[in-house]
């Protein structure tokens, strides 16, 4: 039997990209190398407002509304943006990904667990995957692939395929932490918490709190989590760390997205993330649509356009959002503790920044941020700011 789709990866892009195909009438299954869906968990959970009410989700797994966050800098000082309403939400992930796989299979699609996608031969009109199932090794095949298979891109490097620049993260589940605010995460900056990103402690359900960190490869995030547990001791001395995961998370994206003649990749394999904080679910639910729109008209019509346009609508959709997000990440790592500092004290001695932020900010479109520039460009407080200019420069070069 040839499928119409194969999916590499039953993560909640994966599964998603299984549920829209299928929803068109094609015959797909996913390969997902685990032998359930959402498990192992390496996330934090926090997903847009956007995503629930652009793609009509299931909401049981939403665990606690969020409306903001605290930024700290290095020293401690503290900068508050909460919202009126909710911005976001953390989910359960685990269960998260298992309704989006449910979703799948309620429509048709077949997903064949434990097994893991490693190479893959074009013939005319199809190609053979070849996967490992249990230690046997067996194909499917495909009119068309879609690479949903994460940031590890196990089955792309197989392809001579590079790894792109990631992040390593780390993630406690702790119980007994008394939070700030529970609708607002705490964001901790600077070389004691982190090196290339920041930490962060998070509302996650009742009791319970998720802390994480994330790095450039070659750190040691334990470090960072341990100085942020140190902190954490301030408040109190009496939590139980529950549990402990880790994952990596890719930066600077996107990636190729289309390769000839019939792969196209979504999510996480291609960068779809947001460079500034992580986030890759939304973007990532937002491509697998686009992608499935262009494997669909494909597949009705053969014209290999469809395929060759997949890139351009990425780009036009939220290419300027990860751009954005690359160039501000770059920014930031280039930034001392000091200059840290002097940032803080510019936004908290320009209140307006804070009150702007609050009413236009949106943490899943971040060029939002573009609201307050000529407000501070005309503020002669906040003139302070030139001197980043040159840095801002550097890192937008880099980023090109
Ligand atoms: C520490 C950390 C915190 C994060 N926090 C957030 C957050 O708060 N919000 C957010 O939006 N994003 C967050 N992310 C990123 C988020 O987890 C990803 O963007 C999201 O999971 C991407 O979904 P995906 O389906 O593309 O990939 P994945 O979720 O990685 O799913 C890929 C699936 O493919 C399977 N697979 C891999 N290789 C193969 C193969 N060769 N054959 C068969 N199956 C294969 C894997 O088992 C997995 O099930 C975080 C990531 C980390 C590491």
């Amino acid at each position: 039997m040839i499928w119409d789709v194969v999916i590499i990866g039953g993560g909640p892009v994966g599964n998603f990209s299984g549920y829209l195909s299928a929803s068109f009438g094609l015959k797909v299954a996913i390969l997902e190398e685990h032998g359930n869906i959402g498990e192992p968990i390496h996330c934090l959970g926090k997903l847009s407002v956007h995503a629930f009410n652009e793609f009509s989700l299931p909401t049981n797994s939403i665990l606690s509304p969020l409306k903001g966050a605290y930024f700290f800098s290095p020293s401690g000082k503290e900068i508050k943006l909460k919202k009126e309403r909710e911005d976001s939400y953390i989910l359960d992930r685990i269960e998260f990904d298992k309704n989006l796989g449910e979703m799948a299979e309620k429509k048709g699609v077949r997903i064949i667990f434990n097994a893991k996608a490693f190479d893959v031969n074009h013939f005319k009109g199809y190609s053979e995957i070849y996967f490992k199932e249990k230690e046997r090794i067996n194909k499917i095949k495909a009119r068309l692939i879609i690479d949903a298979e994460g940031a590890k891109r196990q089955f792309l490097r197989n392809l001579g395929l590079y790894q792109r620049p990631y992040l390593v993260g780390l993630q406690y589940e702790i119980s007994g932490i008394p939070l700030r605010d529970s609708e607002c995460v705490e964001l901790y900056f600077g070389k004691k918490y982190s090196k290339g990103f920041f930490a962060w402690v998070s509302p996650l359900k009742d009791d319970l709190t998720k802390i994480g960190v994330s790095v450039l490869p070659h750190n040691n995030p334990k470090i960072y989590l341990e100085n942020l547990i140190l902190k954490i001791k301030e408040r109190t001395n009496h939590f139980i760390i529950e549990k402990k995961y880790g994952g990596i998370i890719p930066i600077y994206g996107p990636y190729e997205m289309f390769i000839p003649p019939n792969l196209l990749i979504v999510g996480d394999a291609c960068g779809f993330n947001k460079s500034t904080t992580g986030g890759g679910i939304y973007f990532g639910l937002k491509g697998a649509k686009i992608a499935v729109n262009q494997i669909y008209k494909y597949l009705e019509t053969g014209n290999l356009n469809f395929l060759k346009a997949y890139p351009k609508l990425i780009k036009n959709s939220f290419g300027k959002e990860l751009f954005f997000t690359g160039l501000v990440r770059r920014f930031l790592n280039k930034l001392s503790d000091d200059n840290l500092e002097e940032i803080w004290d510019i936004i908290l001695d320009n209140s307006w920044i804070i009150k702007k932020l609050e009413e236009k900010g949106d943490t899943a479109y971040q060029t939002s941020i573009f609201s307050v520039i000529p407000s501070l460009i005309s503020n002669p407080k906040s003139l302070r700011s030139i001197k980043f200019i040159p840095l801002l420069l550097k890192s937008f070069f880099e980023s090109i």
